[in-house]
């Protein structure tokens, strides 16, 4: 298991056992604020190993050793950075050191956010594997890993609907990783694992209908969708169906 996942006591750690700070392969660029930070953190370390060193046989001898390892690393790091000046850098494109100004495109936004919801409803219509999909404002998709054909569009379109006018709550909450481990059944999609690893999955839960790891956008409630319908039904390969869905 990962060190970064062992809440032990430092205590513990001897020097072998402590991991060195892994070094980037890429260029350290740094700006004139981050070089000053840098130059912070490490003088900060040097004065506290000083004072550690200066308490004579009674230092602590895992922290000192944790100190010396920052040192190397933040020691290779003022070493290898290359200050970029920031103020004449071409104004025209996204650089290092750049301040961007992020904006969301409300229409299309939300539009996704009404898909992507419905096509939880869908999965939740088709409770079968879900091999693939594609979110998009205005037509979107799930592919199902079906054996047999006798999918019926109109049928799909009015059990979704239903889910739609029934106003149905979405909810979000987080569970751990182990949480998830346990109920492997959460996971419908298989093309896409939910990405576990941090220590927390989302959960999204549509009241009633669907509940499965998700990182998407959604609305608050399925009323918030408007009603869709099925399109087209189409067999990709012996064992997939692909249903396109989009706004009626
Ligand atoms: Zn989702």
């Amino acid at each position: 298991m990962s060190r970064a996942f062992v809440k032990g006591d430092d205590s513990d750690l001897s020097g072998e056992e402590l991991p060195e700070r892994p070094i980037s392969p890429y260029p350290n660029y740094v700006t004139a604020h981050g070089l000053a930070q840098l130059r912070k953190k490490y003088d900060g370390l040097v004065s506290h190993h000083a004072e550690l060193k200066a308490a004579a046989e009674d230092f602590d001898k895992p922290k000192l050793t944790e100190i010396e390892r920052d040192l190397r690393y933040f020691s290779q790091r003022l070493e290898s950075a290359i200050l970029v000046d920031v103020d004449n850098e071409p104004r025209d494109e996204v650089h290092f050191g750049a301040t961007v100004k992020a904006a969301i495109d409300w229409t299309v936004r939300h539009a996704r956010m009404r898909m992507h919801t419905a096509l939880h409803l869908l999965s939740a219509v088709l409770p079968y594997p879900v091999t693939g999909g594609a979110v998009k404002e205005d037509d979107s998709r799930l592919d199902f890993d079906i054996p047999e054909a006798g999918l019926d569009k109109d049928e799909i379109t009015a059990k979704v609907n239903e889910m739609i006018k029934a106003d149905a709550e979405v909810r979000s909450r987080w569970i751990t990783d182990e949480e998830l481990e346990a109920n492997p059944g959460l996971v419908k999609t298989m093309s896409v694992k939910p990405p576990i690893g941090t220590g927390r999955v989302r959960l999204i839960e549509i009241v009633g209908y669907d509940l499965q790891p998700c990182g998407g956008t959604h609305v608050r409630r399925t009323g918030e969708i408007g009603a869709v319908r099925v399109t087209q039904i189409e067999k990709k390969g012996k064992q997939n169906r692909r249903v396109r869905i989009s706004f009626a």
